[in-house]
């Protein structure tokens, strides 16, 4: 099938953009158009225009200060996982990129649409649950912030207004210092070019990874595909925070994962399988996270 005809738009700047949509009805965003097209050939989204942001260069790029990362929406999966800046303060993102579909998706895929389209199986959205970002929101009447975890309300829908772009996303760094923290981005998946059957990000900071059994200061744990929206879990964060870590500990962690995840089952994994799949690998990404704070001290 083809998709319905639509009007197409190439604005230059985010402010045309905006505009735009106050002043069309029915219009969608395009961005890479990994999904989207899809969903249009498959005359499951059928709009009246389309808002290609392909010419808008202000929405690409990434950003490193001391205080904080942003990433502008329109930046390729390609991009962040060959950015050399961000393997050093934020690993997560690379790693978290890298693990997404294959090259052409890659290529052509952004941070923006994958937030856009708000899949709870996304690698980004599960990332940035985990990490804490913001998203930067703007429409014709101005920009509004949205801390991530409040932005996935059920599944596929988001606080995301008819008449607005997500412009950026952004993350303070000052949770993660590069020389105590570790970062791991783990799936669970059938084949390279899929999507995940679960996935966790965890990041872990110590207090001093020159001691043999250095104290948890800070613990962050998230799961894609694992309910209906990136699903953090901060009752299992808690067990870790303040003490080295422990055989027991990651257990409950384990445990605690799964219990608080909702999976819905699919063809080759129902939703126990998931659960208990869900509780390993947030443990794997901790354990990862771990032995990565205490090599960060020699890097
Ligand atoms: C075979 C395959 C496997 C995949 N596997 C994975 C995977 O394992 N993990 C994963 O995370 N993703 C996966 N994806 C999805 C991939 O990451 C897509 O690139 C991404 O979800 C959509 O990005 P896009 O730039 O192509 O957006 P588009 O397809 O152009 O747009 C997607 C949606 O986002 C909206 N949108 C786009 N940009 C903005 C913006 N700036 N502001 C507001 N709304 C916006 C659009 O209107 C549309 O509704 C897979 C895709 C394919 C085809």
């Amino acid at each position: 099938m083809k998709p319905a005809a639509f009007d197409y738009h190439r604005p230059e700047t985010v402010q045309a953009v905006v505009e735009l949509l106050e002043s069309l009805d029915d219009a969608e965003l395009l961005a890479g158009n990994q999904s989207l097209g899809i969903v249009m050939a498959n005359r499951l989204a059928t709009p009246d225009h389309l808002i290609d942001l392909s010419g808008v260069d202000s929405l690409s790029g990434i950003t490193v200060t001391d205080a904080a990362v942003e990433i502008g929406a329109m930046t390729t999966h390609r991009t962040i996982e060959r950015s050399d800046r961000l393997a050093e303060v934020l690993p997560m993102l690379p790693e978290a990129a890298e693990q997404i579909a294959g090259p052409a998706v890659r290529n052509k895929g952004t941070i923006g649409g994958s937030i856009g389209e708000a899949d709870p199986a996304g690698n980004y959205p599960t990332a940035l649950a985990a990490l804490g970002g913001t998203l930067h929101l703007r429409s014709a009447e101005g920009e509004r912030t949205v801390p991530v975890e409040d932005y996935f309300i059920a599944y596929m829908f988001t606080d995301l207004r008819e008449n607005e772009i997500i412009e950026a996303v952004s993350i303070p760094r000052e949770a993660y210092p590069v020389d105590r923290t570790g970062m791991a981005f783990v799936e669970l998946k059938r084949a390279a070019q899929t999507w995940p059957t679960v996935s966790a990000a965890g990041a872990i900071r110590v207090d001093d990874p020159g001691e043999s059994e250095p104290t948890i200061e800070t613990a962050r744990i998230a799961m894609a595909n694992a309910a209906d929206i990136p699903l953090r879990v901060p009752d299992a964060e808690a067990v870790l925070e303040g003490e080295p870590l422990s055989a027991a500990a990651l257990d409950e962690v384990a445990d605690i994962v799964t219990e608080s995840v909702t999976p819905e089952g699919e063809m080759h994994a129902d939703r126990e399988y998931k659960a208990e799949v869900a509780g390993e690998y947030a443990k794997r990404s901790i354990r990862t996270a771990h032995e990565r704070a205490i090599d960060a001290a020699d890097d």
